[in-house]
Parts: C-alpha cells; sequence; structure tokens
C-alpha cells in the first residue's frame, strides 16, 4: 500500500529499553552518572506495572519514548528522568510525596508542573487558542523544562497515534497544531515543530496529506537529482573560491509549510516553486557572510527575500542567513546559511541552552534569554479575561517580525504592524508612558505609524505626556497593551473616585450632614455600612459612586436612613430633569451623557454653547456640580484647566421627549414682509417649537431674527437651517452662542 509506504518516513525512534536511552545520553554526556536514570525507569516500570497501551505494548514503552525524545534534545538529566516519570503521579499510585522522596525537590517540581499541565482541559477552537496556550503557560510557572517535557510527551503520543480511534486522531492532531507546534516554533525547536506539523497534517488531513506526499514521492527521482546536482554547483564554488570547511545539505521543504503555502495562495502543488531548501553550515559569522557572496555570484538572488538573522536574531535567539536565489533551470530554492552553533540553537531552541552545563546543571541565566516567556507569565496574572490574553499574545505568538533601530542603531525585533508606541513600551516603560512623539527615519511621525524593517525610530517624551485609552486601538505588543490598560484603569479609578467623593459631599450637605464626620473612622457602624454598599472600604465607596453604580441617595440613605433634604431643592438643571423623569420610568441608565464610558454621571451643560446630541463635545469637572458639558469647539472649552478634561460622548442620538434642548438660532434677510411667517413656518413643519424670538432691522434693508427653539439633535436642527436657507429673500442662516 502506498499510504504504508509513505508512512514509513515516520519513523519509530523510541528505544526499546533503558540500555538504548543510556546510550543516547553518554553520547553527550560520556562521563555523567546515570543512576537517577536508572532509578526514574525503574520505579516508573514498576508503577506502571500492568497498564498497556493501545499498541498493546506494555505502557513503560510511552515514558521512555518521552525521555528519549528529551535526550535528543540534549537536555539534562533532571528533565530526561522527569520524562520517565511525567505520567505517574497522574495515572499511578505513586504521589508526588513518594517523587519528592525518592528524587527530591526539582525532579518532584517538574513531574508537578507537568501533572497540572496534563489535567488542563483544551477548549478546542481556533478562537480559544490563547486560552488554551494561557492555560499552559500558568501551569508552567516559571520552569521552562515543563513545557519542554510536555511538548514531548505530546510528540511521541503523535508518533504513536495511529493506534488510536480515527475521530480522536483528528482532535489531537488539531489540538497539536493549534498549541504545541506554534509553542515549539516560539521555544524555537525547529525540529520538533516540524514533526509535529506533518504528523498533524496526516492525522488531521489524511486525504490532503497523502495526496500530497503521493505527488511528492512520484517526483522523488528527479528531486533527488536535482538537490544532488545544485549541492555539487554550489561546493564547486566554495572549494574553488574559498578556504572555508562547509557542509551543504539540500532537502525538501516538510509537507506541512508546502501545505499552507498551497492553501493560502491557492496553488496547486506543481504550481509551488520553492519546495527545496539548502542549507551551508560553517564555522564562524565572516564565513556566512563570505558564503552568501558566493551563492549570489552564482545564482540571482531575489529581491526582498534576503533576511539577515545573524544581525538581527528573533526572540527566540534564531539566527541564520535567509535568501532565495532563482537555481539550476530557473527553479526558486531558499539556502539558509548559518554556523555549526547557529544550527544547534535553530534545531533545539530552549532546549540547547542545557546542552553545555557540566554534569546537567541548569545556569541560571537560561531563561532570562527567553525574556518573550517571562513576559506572557507576567501578563497572565494580570489578566483574567481568556479573551483580552489572545487578543494580547496573538501577535506575539502568530505573526511575523520587522527589525527597527534605535538612534543608537541597537536592534529591536517587533511584531507585524507595530508602531512607534509599541517601539517606546519595547525601550522601557518609561518612554513608552510618556511618550509625546516620534521620529521615524528623521521624520516627525503619527504616533499610530505602522513601522517597517529598517525603520531608525526616535522617541521624544515628555512629562507631562501621559498613555491614553486611544493608544489601545493601534498598538499590537503585549507589552504595550498591558501597560496602557494597566495605567488607563488606574486613572480611571483615580478619576471615579474625585468624581464620588464630590458627589457625596455635595449630597451630604443637601440632607445637611458632613461627609467627612459620616466616614469618620469613630463612626463605629462605618465598615459595616461600607460592606453593606457593596464597597471593600471608603475609597472603594467613593469610586463606586463616582463610576454611578451606587448613588448618592443611597449612601446617604445607609448613613442616615429616613433623612430629608434641609434646604429647598435647587432649581433643577435640564439634566436633572432627564435624570428625574428617567428615574421615575425606571431606566435609570438611559442618561443621555456617558462619561468616559459609563452613564449615570451628574452632568450639566455649558450655557455658553448649548449643547446637543449629535455636536462633538468634550466634559470637564467641576467642583461641586459634576461635570459640565462644552461643544468640542467651544471657547470656554479652551479657557478651562486641561486637567479637567475628560472624555464624554452622547449616550443617544437624540435627545428623548419632553427634553430638547434651546438653541439660538440666527437668520438674516431682506426685509421683506411676510418673510417671518415663512421662517416660523419652516420651524412648524419640522414639529420645533420657538420659545422666543427677536428681529430687528438695519439701515441698509436687512432684519436680523434670532430665535431660541427647542431641537431633539444636530440633524433636526441642520434640516430645518436647511429649510429656511431655501426660503426667498433669506441671505443667511447660523446657529449662534446664546452670550
Ligand atoms: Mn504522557
Amino acid at each position: 500500500m502506498a499510504e504504508r509506504a509513505l508512512d514509513e518516513s515516520i519513523s519509530e525512534k523510541s528505544p526499546k529499553s533503558l540500555e538504548e536511552l543510556c546510550e543516547k545520553i553518554r553520547v553527550f554526556y560520556p562521563n555523567a552518572d546515570l543512576s537517577i536514570i536508572e532509578k526514574a525507569y525503574t520505579i516508573s516500570e514498576k508503577a506502571h506495572e500492568g497498564q498497556i497501551r493501545r499498541s498493546g505494548e506494555p505502557y513503560i514503552s510511552h515514558p521512555l519514548g518521552v525521555a528519549a525524545i528529551l535526550a535528543d534534545l540534549h537536555l539534562d538529566l533532571a528533565t530526561i528522568a522527569t520524562g520517565l516519570l511525567h505520567d505517574t503521579v497522574e495515572d499511578t499510585h505513586l504521589t508526588l510525596q513518594d517523587i519528592e522522596r525518592e528524587f527530591g525537590k526539582p525532579i518532584a517540581e517538574l513531574v508537578d508542573g507537568v501533572t497540572k499541565i496534563s489535567k488542563i482541559k483544551f477548549r478546542n477552537t481556533h478562537e480559544k487558542q490563547g486560552e488554551n496556550i494561557r492555560k499552559m503557560i500558568v501551569a508552567m510557572g516559571k520552569d521552562v523544562r515543563v513545557v519542554l517535557v510536555k511538548i514531548a510527551d505530546r510528540l511521541h503520543n503523535m508518533r504513536t497515534l495511529n493506534h488510536m480511534a480515527p475521530d480522536k486522531q483528528a482532535r489531537i492532531a488539531q489540538e497539536t497544531l493549534d498549541i504545541y507546534a506554534p509553542l515549539a516554533s516560539r521555544l524555537g525547536m525547529n525540529s520538533v515543530k516540524i514533526e509535529l506539523e506533518d504528523l498533524s497534517f496526516r492525522y488531521s488531513r489524511p486525504d490532503a496529506y497523502y495526496g500530497l506526499a503521493q505527488k511528492i514521492a512520484k517526483k522523488k527521482k528527479d528531486r533527488e537529482k536535482y538537490i544532488e546536482d545544485t549541492q555539487k554547483l554550489l561546493e564547486k564554488e566554495l572549494t574553488a573560491r574559498t578556504k572555508i570547511k562547509y557542509e551543504v545539505f539540500g532537502r525538501p521543504k516538510h509537507l506541512y509549510s508546502i501545505y499552507k503555502k498551497m492553501t493560502s495562495r491557492n496553488l496547486e502543488y506543481e504550481q509551488v516553486n520553492d519546495v527545496l531548501a539548502f542549507r551551508a553550515l560553517v564555522g564562524t559569522v565572516p564565513e556566512c557572510y563570505e558564503v552568501l557572496g558566493h551563492v549570489h555570484a552564482l545564482w540571482k538572488p531575489i529581491p526582498g527575500r534576503f533576511k539577515d538573522f545573524i544581525a538581527m536574531p528573533k526572540v527566540n535567539n534564531y539566527q541564520s542567513l535567509h535568501t532565495t536565489v532563482v537555481g539550476p533551470g530557473g527553479e526558486r530554492i531558499e539556502i539558509q546559511i548559518r554556523t555549526r552553533e547557529m544550527h544547534l540553537i535553530a534545531e533545539k531552541g530552549v532546549a540547547a541552552h542545557w546542552k553545555y552545563k557540566e554534569g546537567g546543571k541548569v545556569a541560571a541565566d537560561s531563561e532570562q534569554k527567553f525574556e518573550w516567556l517571562r513576559d506572557l507569565v507576567s501578563l497572565h496574572q494580570q489578566l483574567r479575561n481568556p479573551d483580552e490574553f489572545l487578543e494580547t499574545i496573538k501577535s506575539d505568538l502568530f505573526d511575523t517580525e520587522i527589525y527597527v533601530f534605535t538612534p543608537k542603531g541597537e536592534v529591536r525585533e517587533l511584531p507585524d504592524g507595530a508602531t512607534p508606541i509599541d517601539f517606546a513600551f519595547a525601550v522601557h516603560t518609561d518612554v513608552g508612558t510618556h511618550c509625546a512623539a516620534a521620529r521615524v527615519n528623521g521624520k516627525l511621525m503619527p504616533l499610530k505609524t505602522r513601522l517597517a524593517s529598517g525603520d531608525t525610530i526616535e522617541i521624544i517624551t515628555s512629562t507631562h505626556q501621559q498613555p491614553s485609552k486611544d493608544w489601545l486601538k493601534f498598538v499590537v505588543t503585549t507589552r504595550a497593551k498591558s501597560k496602557i490598560r494597566a495605567f488607563v484603569k488606574n486613572e480611571e479609578r483615580k478619576r471615579a473616585f474625585g468624581i464620588g467623593k464630590e458627589l457625596l459631599e455635595k449630597e451630604f450637605r443637601k440632607f445637611g450632614m458632613s461627609l467627612t464626620k459620616a466616614l469618620s473612622e469613630k463612626n463605629p457602624n462605618l465598615a459595616e455600612i461600607v460592606r453593606s454598599l457593596g464597597a471593600n472600604d471608603v475609597d472603594d465607596l467613593c469610586v463606586l459612586v463616582g463610576y454611578g453604580k451606587v448613588t448618592g441617595k443611597t449612601v446617604v440613605e445607609a448613613f442616615a436612613p429616613g433623612s430629608k433634604p434641609v434646604e429647598q431643592e435647587e432649581k433643577k438643571t435640564f439634566i436633572q430633569k432627564v435624570f428625574q423623569s428617567a428615574l421615575t420610568r425606571g431606566r435609570k441608565s438611559k442618561s443621555i451623557i456617558k462619561v468616559d464610558g459609563m452613564d449615570d454621571m451628574l452632568v450639566r451643560f455649558g450655557r455658553c454653547c448649548n449643547p446637543i446630541p449629535g455636536d462633538p463635545i468634550v466634559g470637564f469637572i467641576t467642583r461641586g456640580r459634576g461635570i459640565t458639558i462644552h461643544r468640542a469647539d467651544c471657547e470656554k472649552a479652551f479657557e478651562v484647566d486641561q486637567d479637567r478634561r475628560i472624555d464624554v460622548e452622547w449616550a443617544v442620538d437624540s435627545a428623548p421627549d419632553g427634553v430638547e434642548r434651546v438653541v439660538r438660532v440666527r437668520v438674516i434677510s431682506q426685509d421683506i414682509p411676510g418673510l417671518l411667517k415663512h421662517m416660523s413656518e419652516a420651524f412648524a413643519t419640522r414639529g420645533i417649537n420657538i420659545h422666543n424670538a427677536k428681529i430687528h432691522t438695519t439701515k441698509d434693508k436687512k432684519a436680523i431674527c434670532v430665535f431660541d427653539v427647542s431641537v431633539k439633535d444636530t440633524s433636526q436642527l441642520s434640516q430645518v437651517m436647511q429649510d429656511l436657507q431655501k426660503i426667498n429673500g433669506i441671505i443667511g442662516v447660523a446657529r449662534v452662542s446664546h452670550a
């Protein structure tokens, strides 16, 4: 069968015995004491005794396989031992205490971490990817080796997946594509990622997989010949012209990467033209560039495909030169050039950092190289909402990167779509927080500019600048988003506190009481009352009132039940009427203004400009009177202290019945009899009430009429103004301020 023949390429690399595993380890730790490995094997084998895998093999074959994968990654002995023990706590009578007693705390902690990850119920849909990865990061805690064991566990399960039922195969394969392959990729473990992807591809879309594998197999002879010829050409060139010691390899790219290219560009296999990749390994960095020169002399490079990850390593420490050239026969081929050491890191990623440590000890700095991981761990503590988390890490996990420069020439790696703000936060939190402007390649550019690889960015800071909510609309990095969000939340809370406190003071005064006294610590019932109102403490209570979650009246009632206002109620402002009518109708939330996204705030309108629904508006906090709303272009709005400025927006498109807003309209016309009647008809037709009209004439035979009229919104106003404009004899119509 063709399928079986193809499947043979998926090698079962697992050792069959402890001795084979130890041989693997001795290759890279020739003199190591492997007694801990032997002990782990013995204890695990005994614990799993009687358990059989679906393949019919004894269970120990699985932990042994996992340990062998970890050994192939040249990980330390503790991690390999954890591979042997990883299922004992969950699946056997052994407890964590047993493990700790036998193997010590570090191994027990690793086993515990892996057990926790195993208990995670992953959600199956693509949208929940972020949540799944978040759970994994949480369980991992601080030790990345936990995830390495889990990835090895998954890889072995994928290698032996053919023993599972088809529906389970598809589900597990999809989960691997969604979670484990991206994680392995982000951890820089290229060889593991490729194997996971191809295995997942085979089980999740078997038809596509076998179809493609067959097409590739058909051309196997031609391809091998092509690879050999091309390799020889390059070797000849390098041997003739340099003294470099090199190795050159050619191979087809892995199936899943070809399949992705086909589906994303809607191509047939025959149309995908760069399916071959060559790799040259050399000793030093200068040799890399030398080889690159010879490659480009031999074959024409394709513009825009050259990438220098040596000068600008990826976040996961990947280094290499990449170029795509038009090779022999006009075929596009990709060539990667790197040192042997870079190659090791490229294949094993984070795992490579344990390789050179003697006696299997982990150097403390290993994880610091993976700042990305640490950022994730701290982020999960900030964001409880999985969707928010997904949003925040998405670009970090799955998007391509750009490389930009600081004015000093240092390189920063950012996700595609990053802006100067992302850059500023990548440099330093303080730089981000006070980022006022940015020069991109020497030119002042808006803060939301999308940066491109090669840009040099200079951030101009100002002590007065603060992060704005608007920044969240365009920043893309985890770091920038979480810092801005934290700042905005804190600011909103502070603002709500100030507003809430003022509202309470006013409310208490109205009832002849003092807020200070009520909230004094001498009040024996204070804590209880505060709690009864749903607040944690006095500050929290003010915040709740500021956010409009608790009304001042409720608070007064809680402190002094049954109390009555002492003075006559003040003349009601327009907005209070709105509140009152809404309240009596039980629709408290239907305020017509939203303050910073909150409604239910005490607001009043500036008499100077009389905003109506539809006008662009701004708000200012006014001592003791809540918030005053002005039109955004009102002169008063520019006079007020800008620190008191607050974001407001209309909560309604149009004023509710009975609460129309009064505006002043000035009409200049020829002084002709009968015009006034037409004008008042224009208002009446639109259902607009005239409160007041003043008319005077000028020496040059013009009439100036000033109407105070009630309207619901800007659109009603502009309609009637257009109607007026059309009347014969009218020269100009304008909305004017009352003052
Ligand atoms: Mn397992």
